[in-house]
């Protein structure tokens, strides 16, 4: 948004420079975006990816990501792992604890869509038939450098969304 005042072209050519307008919505989603506080849900092996990506060598912390133990303080659930039938209940219970807004990462091919148990019984083939995702994250497992890139990418569309008002469909 360019602010226009009677000016000449170089003091609007410096105001341009230093000043930029945008909305209280943009705003939440900037800090938003930059304080997310990731909800753990490791279920298997992509967790111990997930884990490692909190550790010093990748340092998550710099992206303002905090891991939370509590659904009443997290805005994100990252889903590493293969759901269960059994799991699903509670995975959804907490994710109705979580309060808005709040977004889902699947991360790796067992929580995007069943991965190796996809013909399993007992598995849910991808946790958005429980929660609806946000980020995917393909892989088997991922590794820390793409959970960060989901992240960021996550980072991305909160701010988008709130920029243009279009919902960005998965
Ligand atoms: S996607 Fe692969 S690494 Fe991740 S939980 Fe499933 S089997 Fe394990």
């Amino acid at each position: 948004m360019e602010l226009k005042l009677d000016l000449t072209p170089e003091e609007q050519a410096e105001l341009n420079r230093n000043v930029f307008m945008v909305t209280l919505e943009q705003v939440k989603a900037w800090a938003r975006s930059n304080s997310l506080w990731p909800l753990t849900f490791g279920l298997a092996c992509c967790a111990i990816e997930m884990m490692g990506t909190g550790s010093s060598h990748y340092d998550l912390d710099r992206f303002g990501t905090i891991f939370r133990t509590s659904p009443r303080q997290s805005d994100v659930m990252i889903v590493s792992g293969t759901v269960t039938k059994k799991m699903a209940p509670v995975l959804k219970r907490l994710y109705d604890q979580m309060p808005e807004p709040k977004w889902v990462i699947a991360m790796g091919s067992c929580a995007t869509a069943g991965g190796p148990y996809v013909k399993s019984y007992a598995v849910v083939k991808g946790v958005d038939q429980i929660v609806p995702v946000d980020v995917y994250i393909p892989g088997c497992p991922p590794n820390p450098a793409a959970l960060i890139y989901g992240i960021n990418k996550l980072q991305e569309k909160i701010r988008y969304e709130a920029k243009t008002g279009k919902k960005v469909m998965s």
